[in-house]
Formats: C-alpha cells, sequence, structure tokens
C-alpha cells in the first residue's frame, strides 16, 4: 500500500470471521494520514476511537494478528479479486457419478449406492448428495399422468 495513494476519507473494507471491517483514511492534527477501524455491527459501522499510522496496524487491530494490508484491505466499492480457489478436495472425478430420479422422488447416488433427498439446481440440472457427490439428475421420463 506504501506507493498507493490514499487520501482523506478513501474507505477501504475487510471482511474477517464473518465480521465487516472499515477502515477510513482521517489525517490527525498535523494533516498526517491515519487510519481508523470500524466494525460493522447491524448493518451501521460502528468506528473505534484508536488511530492507527497505518493499514497494517489498522488490520492488526482488526483481527489481532499482522495481516498483508493489500490483501486485507479493498477499496471499498471495488471488486476484490476473486481469491484463488481452495485447493478442492484431490477428488478424482469417477465416473458414474450421475444420479438418477427415483421414483419416490428422491435421486439415487451410484457413488454412496444409495438415494438422498435431493436439491436439484434448476440451471444445471446438478444436485449434490450428503457425502460430497455431484451430478447431473437424470429425471424421471414423464410418467403418464394418472
Ligand atoms: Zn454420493
Amino acid at each position: 500500500m506504501s506507493d498507493r495513494k490514499v487520501k482523506e476519507g478513501d474507505v477501504f473494507v475487510a471482511d474477517h470471521k464473518e465480521t465487516a471491517y472499515e477502515c477510513r483514511v482521517v489525517t490527525d492534527n498535523e494533516g498526517a494520514i491515519r487510519y481508523q477501524v470500524g466494525e460493522k455491527v447491524k448493518g451501521r459501522v460502528k468506528f473505534g476511537a484508536e488511530i492507527f499510522k497505518s493499514m497494517t496496524a489498522a488490520g492488526k487491530a482488526a483481527t489481532g494478528y499482522a495481516v498483508h494490508p493489500n490483501k486485507f484491505w479493498t477499496v471499498k466499492g471495488e471488486t476484490p479479486a476473486p481469491k484463488p480457489p481452495k485447493k478442492a478436495k484431490a477428488k478424482k472425478a469417477t465416473k458414474g457419478e450421475d444420479f438418477r430420479r427415483l421414483d419416490d422422488g428422491r435421486v439415487y447416488c451410484q457413488s454412496c449406492a444409495g438415494p438422498f433427498d435431493a436439491t436439484v439446481d434448476v440451471v444445471s440440472g446438478k444436485a449434490t448428495c450428503p457425502q460430497g457427490h455431484s451430478g447431473v439428475v437424470v429425471e424421471l421420463e414423464a410418467a403418464p399422468a394418472g
């Protein structure tokens, strides 16, 4: 953040442990840039009285430990860079994870060899079983009305 000019009134946001934090740029009596940390409570940001000299210190105030200010704080209104996906469980995409709709409305997971109550995504047609297998649900052929 050192080569990035911040000015009074700039606001940065961060999420940490389900709490939304804001860091706003203020100036002290001598006009030096300082940072104030607020915590969002019930939709309102409550700023603390303490003033920090750096965004690193502001981040530490929010989290309790040292953070990388560039990664921790995001300019408010700016879309944060997408986080790299967490290393997915190295699960081999085994074939046969497709699901079949059963007569009773449940979905049969081939990998678990058992049925489960599925919520099928309307767009993709996919569902995920309680064990984490996912696949396209093969719906039943339309049964004759009766
Ligand atoms: Zn399964």
